[in-house]
């Protein structure tokens, strides 16, 4: 938890001060922004480890930002309001934030929400390593034995099915450009169209679902690639 560093974006410098006090005695790194311009540039550059922003900003929307961070990251994101009927204007919506917080707040919650969404995501990305197995949530790949377990059910998979799963369980929540997958799954470097690898990356996700999951594990990220998550 400590010298983990949240990203504030708050145009309101009074307020963004006593978000930087109240983390900073709890042990956070913190870098501000003034404005929305550079915000979804610097999520890139710095990745903190969660992003704290408020919706009404100068240049770009928290509600624009909160979408083009989530083209490329799954980064915690909680959204600072001036109204609370725009909480739910904005859950409706889905834009992928973690949790919102309306304005006045008091800094020691928005700490302690934080904290919250940190415990939560580092609990659910964690690939636990077992030997040669890896785990995450329900899927077991081991790596010597060449076998998938999807729910404790035996997976067949094909050899580079199983170099794409292996590859990516061990980061769950990065996104794998096709580039990144074609480089881990083959080894002498032939050149494969990123078709073929939509074609892998499509059964595979059949066979990650169990009968009880609605949806499979593995997710395609428009315009980039491919998480486990
Ligand atoms: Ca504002």
């Amino acid at each position: 938890m400590q010298n983990e560093l949240i990203l504030i974006v708050e145009d309101e410098q009074k307020i963004a001060q006593i978000l930087v006090d109240f983390l900073e005695m709890d042990g956070f790194k913190t870098k501000v922004l003034n404005d929305g311009e550079n915000a979804v540039e610097q999520v890139k550059e710095l990745s903190p480890s969660a992003v704290i922003l408020d919706l009404m900003l100068p240049h770009k929307d928290g509600l624009t930002i909160c979408r083009e961070v989530r083209q490329f990251s799954e980064v915690p994101i909680l959204m600072l309001t001036a109204r609370v009927d725009e909480i739910d204007r904005l859950t409706g919506l889905g834009i992928g934030a973690d949790d919102y917080v309306c304005k006045p707040f008091s800094a020691r919650e928005v700490v302690a929400r934080i904290k919250v969404i940190l415990k939560r995501v580092g609990k659910s990305i964690n690939t636990d390593i077992v030997d040669s197995r890896l785990i995450y949530k329900n899927i077991e790949v081991d790596t010597e034995k060449f076998s998938c377990h999807v729910a404790g059910e035996l997976v067949e998979l094909t050899p580079v099915e199983f170099r794409i799963i292996s590859t990516m369980i061990s980061k769950p929540g990065a996104v794998f450009s096709r580039d990144k997958i074609m480089r881990s799954c083959y080894e002498d470097e032939r050149i494969v169209s990123s078709r073929t690898i939509d074609s892998h990356m499509k059964n595979l996700r059949a066979k990650l679902i169990c009968d009880t999951d609605e949806e499979s594990l593995l997710h395609s990220v428009y315009g980039i690639g491919y998480k486990v998550e």
